[in-house]
């Protein structure tokens, strides 16, 4: 029997049920009772119940009035569509990407710097050695400055933070053999991206320092704001005028320095004995996208790219021999060693347990107390024969229920029959969590800066994104100074020096 859809009960008149003969009324009737459970069951969920995100749960309720909203607004329109309850479809992307791209407009009068730059100090670079012969130079040598550029740069003391302007100062020196050579300053690596004038270059030739650089990185990655609250914050409390391209300028800086980085502990996770995985879904001018998380205990690693199972071999590597815990997307099917995170079946079984089923809910009721049960007993150390009842009473549940008229009763019973040996692999092994919440733990600041962003806008800024937030939660998981790091690493990145590995503290959690 086919389920009645709103836009046909609209079509159900009192004339209509008049004329209808018996047999057509009852069968209509009970085609309106599905259709009524169904929805009903729709309205239940929430956080608690589905993988929708906490701060999607609204205390008042108003979530389930806006969806009503959006659902009349729709049918109103004449396209009755209509995403479903998922944490995905909470996020509209945007429509259309600006007609006009950003920046002035060709002819328009441009901004300049109104803010007189003073100097506190100079700092003097010199030639040590003759770029000909070798032999070393001394500062009688030096005989005239060649370049010099003022740069900005944060102090950052134990209560204080001040922001100080230095004049670098570049000398040419003159050898005993006659060779002039000359002090630059140094130039890292560069990345291009497709539509932009300048390619960013990595280099000392900079007004902002590495400390400062790094602030204002931790201020748009850590901190969440947009490149304008930035600029604010710098005017109001530190008088500081620096224009929003310069502010970008420093947050890619960081990530283009993360990237090596990267790719280090990507190496470090592919040796991990237990791998968290969790993906969540991201915009890249408004395409969706998907930014994934890997963490170990040491390790964190983020990237943006489709849901393939591509992007995951990139993160994990093909050969991956330790455990995973994850969810229940198929990506992850394949690997043999793996743990399915127990928090989701609880809340699917929840929504059953709190849902409007016939048989349903018992069901769920019994599955959501045996899995916490269970996860219970695994963490007291209780008796085996204690675990085995448990494991037992379970999976005769499901058996008993895998051929349910009802199909989010029979779909749970057979998922986790189907998943069997991942959904108890943590009973045999002390070091496995039964859940996923370290890598869910990891994608809350994301989801919550996909929130106020709406994403990123080329492959350059994902890439960005992604590595700039490995580094910022690996140092964080190892409880290393986050941000003395980060300048160590802008300052070996500039200068085209390998970069600084992270170090191996003792992880905080
Ligand atoms: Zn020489």
């Amino acid at each position: 029997m086919p389920m009645l859809k709103p836009d046909d009960l609209t079509e159900i008149t009192p004339d209509l049920v008049r004329d209808l003969n018996r047999e057509t009324l009852e069968r209509l009737a009970l085609q309106v009772v599905d259709l009524a459970l169904h929805l009903a069951n729709r309205l239940n969920l929430n956080s608690s119940t589905s993988s929708c995100p906490a701060s999607s749960d609204d205390p008042y309720r108003r979530q389930a009035a806006r969806a009503k909203a959006k659902t009349d607004k729709e049918r109103d329109r004449g396209d009755g569509g209509d995403e479903g309850p998922s944490g995905a479809a909470t996020v509209v992307p945007l429509e259309k990407p600006p007609a006009k791209p950003p920046g002035k407009r060709p002819g328009m009068a441009g901004h300049w710097r109104s803010q007189p730059i003073v100097a506190t100090g100079e700092v003097d670079h010199a030639p040590v050695h003759c770029a000909l012969c070798g032999q070393a130079l001394e500062m009688v040598d030096r005989h005239h400055v060649d370049s010099a550029h003022h740069v900005y740069d944060l102090e950052r003391g134990d209560m204080a933070l001040s922001v100080v302007c230095r004049k670098h100062r570049y000398f040419a020196a003159r050898c005993a053999c006659g060779h002039e050579t000359v002090a630059r300053p140094a130039e890292g690596k560069g990345s291009t991206s497709e539509g932009r004038k300048r390619d960013l270059v990595l280099t000392e030739r900079s007004l902002v320092g590495p400390m400062l650089a790094t602030f204002i990185a931790a201020l748009a990655k850590r901190f969440r704001h947009s490149r304008a609250k930035v600029q604010e914050f710098l005017r109001d409390w530190r008088g500081l005028e620096l224009s929003v391209a310069t502010i970008n300028r420093c947050v890619h800086e960081f990530g283009l320095a993360s990237e090596p980085v990267v790719e280090d502990l990507i190496t470090e996770l592919q040796q991990a004995e237990v791998l968290h995985l969790d993906e969540t879904p991201w915009y890249q001018t408004g395409v969706l996208l998907w930014l994934w998380v890997a963490t170990s205990r040491t390790v964190v690693v983020f990237r943006i790219g489709s849901r393939s199972k591509g992007d995951l071999v990139a993160m994990i590597g093909e050969g991956f021999l330790g455990w995973l815990v994850s969810d229940g997307y198929r990506a992850y099917r394949d690997h043999p060693r793996r743990q399915r995170c127990l928090a989701h079946l609880i809340r699917k079984a929840v929504a059953l347990a709190t849902g409007f089923y016939r048989n349903g809910s018992q069901f769920g009721g019994e599955v959501a107390r045996d899995l916490r049960a269970l996860i219970k007993a695994v963490a007291d150390g209780a008796d085996g024969e204690r675990v085995k009842r448990l494991i037992s009473r379970l999976k005769w549940g499901c058996q008993c229920h895998q051929y349910e008229t009802e199909e989010k009763v029979r779909a749970l019973a057979r998922e986790i029959l189907n998943d069997w040996d991942a959904v108890i692999a943590f009973v045999n092994n002390p070091n496995l969590p039964p859940t996923n919440n370290d890598a869910e733990r990891a994608l809350r600041h994301a989801v919550i800066a996909r929130r106020l962003s709406f994403g990123t806008r080329t492959d350059e800024g994902s890439r960005f994104y992604a590595a700039g937030l490995s580094v910022i939660e690996t140092c964080r998981k190892r409880g290393v100074d986050v941000w003395n790091y980060v300048r160590d690493l802008i300052t070996a990145a500039r200068a085209g020096l390998p970069h600084p590995p992270i170090p191996t503290a003792v992880p905080v959690s």
